[in-house]
């Protein structure tokens, strides 16, 4: 059913739940690194940590950074679990893969929540976000291709090497998900990407188990690298 109302951000009566105006103010093309999607100040093809090390996926594609009115509008998402809100942050992304010219994955996955914060939120967003990435792309989305072991220790304050060590082991492929997984070109879906070290341990989870390659696609990403996986 087509969503009638009003824009999120502005407020406006229209037939969109972000209208053209302020996804087309907010959604501005800036240079960003083509491997982690961090902002850059000009057009360059990497930032200088994926120069030094560079991360196991492939590629990030981002809506935008995270700010106004993205950290809201994910936010809300997170927490209301609103059916509009996913499709209008899924097709947002489809369309900065299509800007970029993103090549498309063969399948999506979620970056999955440990089950006890699954439990407590009573549904996935990321799953819901990969689901209709899927669709738009005409692509399967698998839900159980990715299972999360454990929650590292809250990540502030410990080194990026402390941070990685907590995560090491964190995602496991489960054998039934692995036929899917092996020579297959991933997108791994999430709603916000900080520093890219989970997500970065997902994806040498996914390769691990025979994945080909696997890129990112984020809603947004922190503008400046926090000290938060
Ligand atoms: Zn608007
Ligand atoms: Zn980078």
């Amino acid at each position: 059913m087509p969503w009638s109302g009003c824009c999120e951000v502005c407020a406006r009566w229209g037939p969109q739940r972000l209208c053209a105006e302020c996804s087309a103010r907010f959604a501005e093309p800036r240079p960003r690194c083509s491997r982690c999607a961090a902002a850059l100040p000009t057009a360059l093809p990497a930032c200088a940590d994926c120069l030094r090390l560079p991360p196991p996926f492939e590629l990030c594609v981002c809506v935008a950074d995270y700010a106004f009115p993205w950290d809201r509008l994910v936010a809300r998402f997170k927490y209301a679990a609103t059916p509009e809100l996913a499709a209008l942050l899924a097709s947002a992304l489809a369309a900065a893969a299509e800007r970029t010219n993103t090549p498309l994955p063969q399948a999506f996955v979620a970056l999955p929540l440990s089950a006890q914060r699954a439990a407590e939120r009573g549904y996935d967003q990321a799953f819901e976000l990969a689901r209709r990435l899927g669709r738009l792309a005409k692509r399967p989305a698998h839900a159980r291709a990715l299972w999360r072991r454990f929650d590292a220790t809250p990540q502030a304050g410990l080194s990026r090497a402390q941070r990685l060590r907590n995560l090491q082991g964190a995602f496991v492929v489960p054998a039934r998900a692995q036929a899917a997984i092996r020579g297959r070109h991933l997108g791994l879906v999430d709603d916000v990407m900080t520093t890219g070290a989970t997500a970065g341990e997902a994806a040498r989870a996914l390769l691990a188990a025979g994945a080909a390659r696997v890129d990112l696609w984020v809603v947004a990403r922190t503008a400046t690298p926090a000290d938060l996986p």
